[in-house]
């Protein structure tokens, strides 16, 4: 028997156990071909069927209408920082961002680079990002207004989004796609790096309004235009196969043995208020984001005394709890609870908190 961890990684990060079995099972043989799905042609018919059943699927969990188009690209979501203002900016009209911390820092910066007019609408920097500025200054000049839904380095998440008028909203959903419901049609464009909360790293999901296709310049090169993609339903060239059928694999896990998105959402609440709770009743540990701001996917908190962060995550190692350090810009430490990770585990982590808090409290 393989041992199994706990794992509370920021990304990549925990996946479905019965989607990796099925990944192991198939392998060598996929779908009776006698190949590996690393082994056959992106153009094949198998393949074909696993990348339109991916985009089925994303399309019903999240009930995006026919104005919606689908696509996978590489780069990751630093690339969408640099693809949205080149393919999505307006002349004579600025960009607007909220900063809510790393995350949105960089698509701020990659906006400026590119000499766009960028307006940081809004920003919680004076508070060291504890909290979302849930009401952000609505322009309606503005080319579109950016947001970062999950900011998984300060664990805070915005509960609800900006009405933004005429504004196309446009949102980094790295690290909260999929955990919740949530209305699609303010947003002209919603991007999110895989590895977090839908599959293995590699891929990015844009899903992109088609007004915001209009947009695109003809002059950008083909690999960094929306439309290359949407116009070759993401095959323009070799999608990052693999990634792609693991993300179908976890978004069928969603649909089909979850039960959708009400259900995870349920499902990722209860997780979070139980490690909430318990850290809110102890003086010996303390949440860091402000509590209506706080995510339900990365749960930022300190120990009282910082003195025993390293004996913390010895233990917790020992207990086999994994991946609970900090990101290094921020220190102490964050557990990432995303769909995948299972409510045995937090328990699990809040039983292990318990026991250490007795030792040395
Ligand atoms: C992880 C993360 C990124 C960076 O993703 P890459 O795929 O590594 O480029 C961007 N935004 C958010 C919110 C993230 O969590």
């Amino acid at each position: 028997m393989t041992q199994r961890v706990f794992n509370f990684n920021a990304g990549p990060a925990a996946l479905p156990l019965i989607v990796l079995e099925q990944v192991k099972m198939e392998m060598l043989d996929f779908h009776g071909s006698g190949m590996s799905v690393l082994e056959i042609s992106h153009r094949s018919k198998d393949f074909e069927a696993v990348i339109d059943s991916a985009v089925q699927r994303v399309r019903r969990l999240l009930g995006l209408d026919d104005s919606y188009q689908v696509l996978f690209i590489q780069g990751g979501a630093s690339l969408q920082f640099s693809m949205v203002p080149m393919n999505l900016a307006v002349d004579r009209r600025p960009v607007d961002y909220v900063n809510t911390g790393t995350w949105s820092a960089k698509a701020i910066k990659e906006a400026r680079t590119l000499g766009k007019e960028v307006r940081v609408v809004a920003t919680s920097e004076e508070a060291q990002f504890t909290f979302i500025p849930e009401k952000p200054p609505i322009n309606p000049d503005a080319s579109y207004l950016h947001i970062t839904s999950n900011n998984t380095i300060r664990g805070t998440q915005w509960k609800s989004f900006p009405d933004p008028g005429t504004v196309p909203l446009i949102s980094d959903m790295s690290s909260d796609i999929f955990s919740r419901r949530f209305d699609p049609r303010p947003f002209g464009l919603i991007y999110a790096g895989a590895q977090k909360n839908m599959g293995p790293a590699g891929v990015t999901l844009v899903i992109i309004r088609q007004d915001m296709l209009e947009r695109v310049p003809k002059e950008l090169p083909s690999m960094l235009k929306y439309t290359t993609y949407s116009e070759n339903k993401s095959l323009y060239n070799t999608p990052p196969s693999f990634s792609i059928y693991v993300c179908e694999l976890v978004l069928k896990w969603i649909e089909e043995t979850i039960g959708g998105l009400d259900r995870i959402e349920q499902m990722n609440e209860e997780k979070a208020k139980l490690l909430y709770d318990f850290i809110d009743s102890r003086q010996f540990y303390k949440a860091t984001a402000r509590p209506d701001s706080r995510s339900s996917m990365n749960v930022t908190f300190l120990l009282s005394d910082p003195g025993l962060e390293k004996e913390f995550l010895a233990g917790a190692a020992e207990a086999g709890l994994t991946g609970l350090k900090g990101h290094r810009s921020v220190g102490g430490f964050r557990a990432s609870i995303y769909n995948a990770v299972t409510l045995e585990a937090v328990k699990t982590l809040v039983d292990y908190m318990r026991h250490f808090e007795k030792k040395h409290g």
